[in-house]
C-alpha cells in the first residue's frame, strides 16, 4: 500500500473525510478518476460535486465502493450502461442536469435507497426501476413523463414518489399496490382521474394533485387524507377532448352532475358483463397455479394480477364493470383564495347492491 504513488495529500484529505471527494463549485468539466492508485480507489464512498461543468459520470467507475453520488447542477445528459458496476450505490443525486433516458441496468443497484433526477429531461422510465426493492425516495418531479412503467410495484420498499410538473395523464393503477408508500405528490400534471384504490395504500399519509386541472373527481378511499389540490383555473372536458383522451362522460348523481372517467370501465352496466363475470369466477377458482391462469389472455391476466380498484363495499376486486356514484364533494380553494373548485368523492362497488347499501 505505501508503495502506491498517490498524493499523499490527497489520501490524507481522503482518510480524515471518511472516503469523500469534495468538488462543489470547481468548474470542473470531468470527474477526476484516475487520481488514486486501485487500493485508495477502493476508500472513495462519497462524491459531492455540485455546480461544476461535468458531461459524463464515467470518472466515478473506478470508484467500485462508492455509495453516494451528489452531482446537481451540471451537464449530464445520459447515464452509461456500466453505472451497474456501482454495486454499493446507495444514493444518487442528479437534480438540474439535462438526463434523457435511464438505462435499464439501473435495476441492477441493489442497494439504491434514492433516486433523485429532478429537473432532468426524462421521457420515460425504464421498466427494470421495479427492480429497485430497496428504493426508498424517487423524485422525477420536473421532467417530461407521460406515464409511470406498471413495474413500479415492484418497489417494495418505496415511501417517496415524486412526480409532479411532468405530463402523465394517468398514474398507473399498480401504484397502489405500494404497501410502504407514504406520500405522493403528482401535482402539475394532466391527470384525468385517480385510480379508485389509491387511498388504500396503508402507509399513505398524503397526497397531492394540485394544479391537474381536467381533473373531476377523486376517489372516496382518499378521504381522511391529506388531500392537497388546488387548481388556478377551472377547465371543462369538452365532450370531445374527453373522447380524444379516451374518457367518457358520466352521471354520478341525480342532479346529472358529470365527471369523466376511462372508457375502458363499463359504468354503472345494470349487471356486469360476461367478460366481468368471467374474470370474477377465474379470480376466485382454485386454478390460480394452474397453466390455465398463465394461459390467459394478457388483458384478462393483468386486470386480475392488479385489479382496477377494490369495492369500497364488499372490498372484492374490481374489473371493467363498475358500479359508481357520487357521495358529495371536497371544495378546495385556489392560492389566491379566489377560485373554488369542487371535486366529486366517488365510490367505486362491484354491483348496485353493494352501491346501495354503501353508507
Ligand atoms: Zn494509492
Ligand atoms: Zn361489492
Amino acid at each position: 500500500m505505501d508503495e502506491c504513488s498517490c498524493d499523499p495529500q490527497l489520501v490524507e484529505a481522503l482518510e480524515t473525510s471518511g472516503g469523500s471527494l469534495l468538488m462543489n463549485y470547481q468548474r470542473l468539466e470531468t470527474l477526476p478518476g484516475n487520481i488514486f492508485c486501485k487500493i485508495h480507489s477502493k476508500l472513495v464512498r462519497r462524491i459531492f460535486g455540485k455546480c461544476n461543468l461535468i458531461k459524463t459520470i464515467s470518472g466515478v467507475l473506478v470508484y467500485v465502493n462508492i455509495v453516494e453520488i451528489y452531482l446537481p447542477s451540471n451537464r449530464m445528459t445520459r447515464l452509461p450502461e456500466s453505472i451497474c458496476d456501482l454495486q454499493s450505490l446507495e444514493s444518487l443525486n442528479l437534480t438540474d442536469n439535462s438526463v434523457e433516458e435511464l438505462p435499464s441496468s439501473i435495476g441492477k443497484l441493489n442497494k439504491l435507497n434514492q433516486l433523485i433526477l429532478r429537473n432532468n429531461c426524462l421521457k420515460r422510465i425504464p421498466p427494470e426501476i421495479g427492480n429497485l426493492a430497496n428504493l426508498c425516495m424517487l423524485d422525477l418531479a420536473h421532467n417530461g413523463l407521460h406515464q409511470v412503467p406498471a413495474q413500479i410495484k415492484g418497489c417494495k420498499s418505496l415511501k417517496h414518489l415524486y412526480l409532479s410538473n411532468n405530463k402523465l395523464a394517468t398514474l398507473q393503477r399498480q401504484v397502489c399496490d405500494l404497501e410502504t408508500l407514504e406520500d405522493v405528490c403528482v401535482g402539475s400534471n394532466n391527470l384525468l382521474h385517480l385510480p379508485p384504490d389509491l387511498g388504500t395504500n396503508r402507509n399513505l399519509v398524503s397526497v397531492n394533485v394540485s394544479e391537474n386541472n381536467f381533473l373531476t373527481a377523486i376517489p372516496w378511499s382518499l378521504k381522511g387524507k391529506h388531500l392537497k389540490y388546488h387548481s388556478s383555473y377551472l377547465t371543462q372536458l369538452t365532450p370531445i377532448a374527453a373522447t380524444s383522451t379516451s374518457m367518457q362522460p358520466c352521471y354520478v348523481n341525480s342532479n346529472n352532475d358529470k365527471v369523466y372517467l376511462p372508457n375502458y370501465l363499463n359504468i354503472n352496466p345494470g349487471i356486469p358483463a360476461l367478460m366481468d363475470l368471467s374474470a370474477r369466477a377465474i379470480n376466485l377458482s382454485t386454478y390460480k397455479d394452474s397453466l390455465l391462469f398463465d394461459r390467459l389472455p394478457k388483458n384478462v391476466y393483468d386486470i386480475i394480477i392488479d385489479p382496477t380498484g377494490h369495492c369500497n363495499c364488499c372490498k372484492n376486486k374490481l374489473f371493467w364493470s363498475v358500479f359508481v356514484k357520487s357521495v358529495g364533494h371536497a371544495d378546495f380553494v385556489s392560492l389566491d383564495g379566489g377560485v373554488t373548485t369542487s371535486l366529486h368523492y366517488l365510490v367505486f362497488c362491484c354491483s348496485s347492491l353493494c352501491l346501495d347499501s354503501f353508507k
